[in-house]
């Protein structure tokens, strides 16, 4: 059984660092069920690949216990499996953790990664197996390997070799093979128990709760058993109700006594309507929409055409949606709108077809290390002509009053930025998926710190 990580950012051999594993060094580990080792077939600063090799003992498996005849002859040491989660865990357990010593810049930092998997058991198939991985954002391909090459009319079998391609910290990515992999194979080499909820916890954290898949994923990787499997649901649907936003009621209040004075958020609303006019975006998704203040805006304005709102949140779903039906707007107006519950980062066909995608006061809202993939979502897979994004300038918090020192203005910002960081970041996204950006304050500009909220503006240059 054979796994390949391979890596083609510079120095590639980074790879290296962050597995904790040499690339000039061929090492091996005993595990309770056989031998795993790891070497590098190729290490190059351009290229790059660390292989995991499992050795499974079919005799240690079995051993000190009664067994038949299959339990000796089975396909377990030839695929990826349990054992190799395991491996996973204990043989790279420092970068699962997203821990690295000698570079711990390198574990949060989007790398160009391909998994290949020798031989993978995909029960559900091709299409379940892309069910797993494309919302997460990987380029999968998978080649089907038929049952007896003498015998086709046997047809497929489960067994597929293959490729997950994706831009992503190293952690994520063992992170997904280490709880989807048991998934795919269904079938589990120990006894799960209240361990398991856990682990599927920890290792799904950041991208668990949001997978369109977490139900069947979460019953699978805990073995069908019924009162775990509702245990860990349970705790996954906990942290939607915590977990952006009902938040949102009680922390947006907070954001908005710290902001109202001048009433910025009037303004930020502004500025948008007019950026989408200037650029002529008639049909516009507003990610992460929140309750749907810009959505009453724009659907009071006929000059927009279509709207669509998008958030992750249903309870903020749910109060958008009756914000908006107290408008007693007639149907042909009313028809301009639609709400969709979906998360930004996870590609999604229905963000694309759009003259223009707003961002507003989002971005701050999301992970660190999940903010790369937002951007695919957004820049490569949706590509709206113009993108409007507003985030707070963390330099303006001093002039809040009620604001104290050093805390951010709402208490689910995971960052606030410089408008030297924000611009970074912007222009740095604008030039790798082909747009321009321009910046521009929003709200009283301070000489010193700036304006309370800044705004980009990217075009895509054709
Ligand atoms: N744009 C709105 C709301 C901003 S609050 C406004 O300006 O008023 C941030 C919103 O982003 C929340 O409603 C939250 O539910 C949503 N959000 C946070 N992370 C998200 C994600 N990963 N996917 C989709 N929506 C998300």
């Amino acid at each position: 059984m054979l796994l390949l990580i391979t890596t083609t950012s510079y120095p590639a051999t980074d790879l290296g660092y962050l597995l904790h594993k040499h690339p000039d060094r061929c090492q091996s580990f005993s595990l309770s069920f056989g031998q795993a080792h790891v070497f590098y077939p190729e290490a190059s600063e351009q290229r790059c690949t660390a292989a995991l090799l499992l050795d499974i003992d079919p005799v240690k498996l079995v051993r000190g216990r009664s067994a038949n005849l299959e339990q000796y002859v089975n396909d377990r040491p030839y695929v990826a499996s349990s054992f190799l989660s395991v491996a996973i865990a204990q043989v790279f357990s420092t970068a699962l953790a997203g821990r690295c010593k000698d570079k711990p810049e390198l574990t949060q930092t989007p790398i160009s990664l391909v998994a290949k998997i020798s031989v993978l058991p995909c029960r559900g198939g091709e299409g379940f197996l892309r069910q797993l991985f494309e919302p997460l954002g990987y380029t999968v391909t998978a080649q089907n390997h038929i049952l007896d090459e003498k015998f086709p009319d046997w047809g497929d079998s489960k067994y597929y070799t293959v490729e997950l391609q994706h831009t992503l910290p190293l952690a994520d990515l063992l992170s997904h093979l280490y709880v989807l992999i048991p998934v795919l194979d269904d079938d589990k080499h120990y006894w799960v128990d209240d361990d398991e909820v856990e682990k599927l916890l920890r290792h799904g954290e950041g991208w668990l709760r949001a997978h369109p898949a977490r139900e069947a994923i979460t019953r699978r990787y805990l073995k069908r058993q019924h009162r775990l499997t509702r245990a860990a649901l349970a705790q996954l649907a906990e942290e939607d109700e915590l977990d952006p936003d009902s938040a949102e009621e009680t922390n947006a209040e907070e954001e908005a006594a710290v902001e109202k004075p001048m009433s910025l958020k009037q303004q930020r609303l502004n500025a948008v309507d007019a950026a989408l006019k200037e650029n002529g975006a008639k049909r516009v998704i507003d990610l992460g929409c929140g309750q749907g203040t810009l959505l009453r805006m724009l659907l009071k304005d006929s000059f927009f055409e279509q709207i669509t709102g998008v958030d992750v949140s249903y309870r903020a779903l749910e109060v958008a949606q009756e914000r908006l039906d107290r408008l007693h707007l007639p149907s042909n107006q009313s028809n301009r709108l639609q709400l969709i519950q979906g998360a930004l980062t996870y590609q999604d066909k229905r963000f694309t077809g759009y003259d223009a995608a707003t961002v507003i006061e989002v971005i701050e809202h999301l992970d660190l290390p999940r903010l790369a993939a937002f951007e695919r979502v957004l820049f490569e897979f949706a590509q709206p002509k113009t993108v409007v994004v507003t985030t707070p300038n963390i330099e303006y918090n001093v002039k809040f009053e009620n604001l104290p020192a050093g805390k951010l203005r709402h208490r689910d910002h995971r960052f606030e930025w410089t408008r030297q960081e924000f611009q970074n970041w912007a222009k740095q996204v604008a030039e790798r998926f082909g747009y321009t950006v321009q910046f521009q304050p929003v709200g009283l500009e301070d000489a010193e710190v700036g304006s309370p909220t800044q705004m980009g503006v990217f075009r895509h240059e054709i």
